[in-house]
């Protein structure tokens, strides 16, 4: 089936739901300029994640974290939300969309305008000293990194972003809350996830065996594609549009 014909039933999925949730992933910001780290070229295949993004590792050298995010951060800074991230927070507009379970750390779901973001890998935009626990905006992490590794403006000690490294836990309220939203709804947008990374990856699985629709939205394959109801092949940011122009149609709101 070509995905325009898709825009149609997935619209009438939403429209027949009563709980929706999006589970979103790298790919849906990479339209935004962001890369995912993944595909071919992707930071990991340059970085080992070993070496560059474990706890571990920025406890014992943080420098090599830093090298890693001085060419990360400019394309943060400058990335714009894109029409993907558009049309989620119009989903929550028509009540379609409750919240937005999201991998990412680029803040753009909030800026579209979504209001209920659950982020589980924490955000780039704040920083904790791992000395004495003070917290820094993103304007004050740069300004004492200047090109080196952040120092705690307060006592000196080594500024951790607030992201989640590997081997780090992750917020467990906020995990809850993702797992109980993924098993109670009745439809679970999968957009640009590679569904590798877990306890993530598990999420659509919970809405799956509690009766819940899955649709996926990416550019390639993953490893739970046999378990989705509808996979739109393609780029979130041309398809989200597609498939709330086609729910404007359903619901007979007005259509752009
Ligand atoms: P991931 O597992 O979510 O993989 C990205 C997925 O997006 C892949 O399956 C890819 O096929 C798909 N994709 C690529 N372009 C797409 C598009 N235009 N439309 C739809 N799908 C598209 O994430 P990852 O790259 O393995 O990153 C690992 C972790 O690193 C993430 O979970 C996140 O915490 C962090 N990260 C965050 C950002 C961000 O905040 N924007 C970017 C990269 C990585
Ligand atoms: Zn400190």
């Amino acid at each position: 089936m070509f995905v325009s014909d898709q825009f149609e039933s997935v619209a009438r999925m939403i429209e027949a739901a009563n709980r929706v949730v999006a589970l979103t992933g790298a790919g849906i910001s990479v339209e935004s300029g962001i890369p995912d780290f993944r595909s071919p070229g992707g930071l990991w295949t340059r970085y080992d994640p070993a070496i560059y993004a474990t706890f571990e590792s920025f406890v014992n050298d943080p420098s090599k974290f830093w090298v890693m995010a001085a060419e990360l951060n400019p394309l943060l800074e400058n990335a714009e939300p894109n029409p993907g991230h558009v049309a989620l927070a119009e989903l929550e507009s028509f009540g379609k969309c409750e919240a937005v379970i999201t991998q990412n750390i680029d803040h753009l779901h909030q800026r579209a305008g979504s209001s209920d973001v659950l982020e589980l890998h924490g955000t780039y935009r704040t920083g904790t000293c791992l000395d004495c626990g003070r917290r820094h905006s993103f304007e004050e992490v740069k300004e004492a990194a200047l090109g080196t590794v952040p120092a705690c403006l307060d006592c000196g000690g080594v500024v951790k972003p607030d992201v989640v490294l590997f081997g780090e836990p992750l917020n467990a309220p906020v995990l809850h809350r993702a797992i109980e939203l993924s098993t109670s709804s009745d439809l679970v947008l999968v957009i640009g996830c590679g569904l590798e990374v877990f306890p993530a990856a598990s999420l659509p699985t919970y809405a799956h065996r509690n009766g819940g629709q899955l649709v996926f939205v990416n550019v390639a394959c993953t490893a739970f594609d046999d378990i989705a109801d509808v996979i739109m092949l393609g780029k979130a940011g041309e398809i989200m549009p597609g498939v709330v122009e086609a729910y404007r149609r359903i619901a007979g709101l007005p259509t752009e």
